[in-house]
């Protein structure tokens, strides 16, 4: 370029000629190749060679909000149903504080004593208030954690309970293809997740601890119904005979409920977690409800009632999700809000209508 500064015009100034500069950008970086999404064939193939790395991915489009994570994972899902089904399911829940971690690393480790592999799955519907889950941190289990045959897996946080509860089901199936054949699905003991746990595993463990007499007031009929073994925790040290007299009054309790449909009369026992005591029976009494089950017809019965729900509950969801995002129903939902309450119409017919404007009647 020529610089007029070095016209004669301007005798005292003399613009030298520059030097090239370096590109901005390294002209020997290769650009970064853009890592290719993995065909559902794929994903199938790592996971039934037990591949975790791949295995956690195909969990995370699982959780994947973006539709095209969704329906990718449907078809992994789909194509590893045949090789699902064979594992254990139990369901663990208890209040924070009864002692869940602590009892799943030694429960765990008891398990994969035996050989054969261990998932740990959680269902928190809190997760997403609470921004991190209660039930999320892997170093919870200490030991587990760093165990080549288990694969923790937090919470699902986004959505509905029935939306974590549905996540966590379809976990369960990659897990199983992937060859864990104990999958143990975690839930805090304080509301509805007892039932979405409850609904896809074989056997419900309730973890309960010794109060102050009056333990059972607090735990609701609902959740001690469904349980098919209650252990109370921490039965160490002078808390012994508390856990004595606390087994004593469960089982009382328990004389009063109806013998549940697998006929199997739900045991209580007491154990510690921290002192690793009365593991192996815990473990025994959950082996023989196995035997149990599987021997007269139940555990067959129960899995496929749990697919029908699943059904049912996934077209609920559907039908809301597609009723409630339309935005016609949503303006007339607001307009309706307002004659109900101006005493203009009642709560039926209001219903009625926007019913029938859904269906085009
Ligand atoms: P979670 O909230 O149900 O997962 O409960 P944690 O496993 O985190 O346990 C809560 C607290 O109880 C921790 O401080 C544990 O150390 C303690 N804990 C757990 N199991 C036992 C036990 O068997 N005996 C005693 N004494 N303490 C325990």
């Amino acid at each position: 370029m020529e610089h007029h500064e070095n016209e004669e015009l301007y005798p005292g100034l003399n613009v030298n000629k520059g030097i090239a500069q370096p590109p901005s950008v390294n002209p020997y970086l290769k650009p970064k190749k853009r890592k290719r999404m993995l065909t559902a064939h794929e994903y199938v193939e790592e996971i039934l060679k037990g591949n975790v790395t791949i295995l956690s991915q195909a969990v995370t489009l699982v959780e994947s909000q973006v539709p095209e994570h969704q329906a990718l994972a449907q078809e992994v899902i789909e194509k590893c149903l045949p090789f699902a089904g064979n594992s254990k399911r139990i369901g663990i829940t208890g209040v924070p504080g009864a002692g869940k971690s602590t009892s799943i690393d030694v429960f765990g480790l008891h398990v994969l004593k035996n050989g054969g592999k261990l998932a740990v799955l959680a269902i928190d519907p809190s997760s997403e208030r609470t921004k991190g889950s209660i039930l999320g941190d892997k170093t919870r289990m200490e030991k587990l954690s760093v165990h080549p045959n288990a694969f923790i897996r937090p919470s699902p946080s986004a959505g509905s309970l029935g939306g974590v509860a549905r996540k966590t089901r379809e976990t369960i199936v990659l897990c199983e293809a992937a060859g864990y054949d104990n999958i143990f699905v975690e839930t805090v003991g304080v509301g509805q997740s007892e039932t979405a746990v409850h609904s896809m595993v074989d056997f419900f463990l309730l973890i309960q601890l010794a109060g102050t007499g009056d333990e059972l007031q607090g735990i609701k009929r609902g959740i001690m119904e469904m349980a098919d073994g209650i252990v109370i925790n921490k039965a160490d040290g002078d808390n012994i005979e508390r856990a004595k007299l606390a087994m004593a009054q469960f089982r009382n309790a328990l004389h009063l409920f109806p013998l549940p449909p697998s006929r199997w009369t739900p045991e209580v026992l007491t154990y510690s977690g921290y002192f690793e005591l009365g593991i192996p029976e815990v473990w025994d009494m959950i082996d023989r409800y196995f035997e149990f089950v599987k021997n007269n017809g139940y555990f067959d019965t129960r899995r496929q009632e749990q697919e029908k729900y699943w059904m049912y509950e996934s077209i609920d969801e559907h039908l809301r999700a597609n009723f409630y995002q339309n935005q016609r129903i949503a303006d007339l939902l607001k307009v309706k809000e307002q004659m109900i309450l101006n005493c203009k119409q009642s709560s039926f017919m209001a219903a009625k209508e926007v019913l029938d404007k859904y269906f085009n009647k």
